[in-house]
């Protein structure tokens, strides 16, 4: 399975390593990455833990679940990314819309670990309605990991 952050690498050469935390991301950008996949793989837990501390007080994991779980997460454009901040968007499908959400993010590092703080979100777009015999939307991303290749939506990610 191909990493659900975009890099073109196997999951389990990419964001698997610090979802099971056998090692800890080194940069803000890997992090955010790790949090995607996370979304992406609907692992709720993940995406809690590395909220900062202060921020883990008003998050809940099964909140964060329920909304990982409603959407089909396609696919991650970083657009900037710098020591503290990533600017991304991320394309999702839920109640069969595809949905931009572009967001620029902060990270700090808490005790060693890179943890999310906020962000600002500059775009929240609702793309289209799909239909299930279109082409799939994932093939139109290149950094979707779940692209099988000019599969209708029905029979790829709207199934
Ligand atoms: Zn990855
Ligand atoms: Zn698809």
């Amino acid at each position: 399975m191909l990493c659900p952050c975009g890099s073109t690498l196997s999951f389990n050469a990419c964001c698997q390593v610090f979802i099971t935390q056998k090692q800890p991301p080194c940069t803000a950008e890997q992090l955010m990455r790790s949090r995607f996949s996370a979304y992406a793989i609907k692992d709720g837990q993940y995406i809690f833990n590395t909220y900062g501390a202060a921020q883990q007080l008003n998050q809940s994991v099964g909140e964060i679940q329920s909304w990982a779980d409603e959407c089909l997460w396609l696919a991650l454009v970083i657009h900037e990314s710098e020591k503290n901040t990533v600017e991304f968007s991320a394309y999702y499908i839920v109640d069969n819309t595809l949905c931009e959400l572009r967001e620029k993010s902060n990270f700090n590092l808490e005790q060693g670990l890179w943890r999310y703080i906020d962000g600002d979100i500059t775009e929240h777009n609702e793309i289209a309605k799909i239909k299930r015999n279109e082409t799939c939307p994932c093939n139109n991303y290149a950094t979707a990991w779940s692209a099988k290749k000019d599969k209708k939506f029905k029979h790829c990610c709207g199934k």
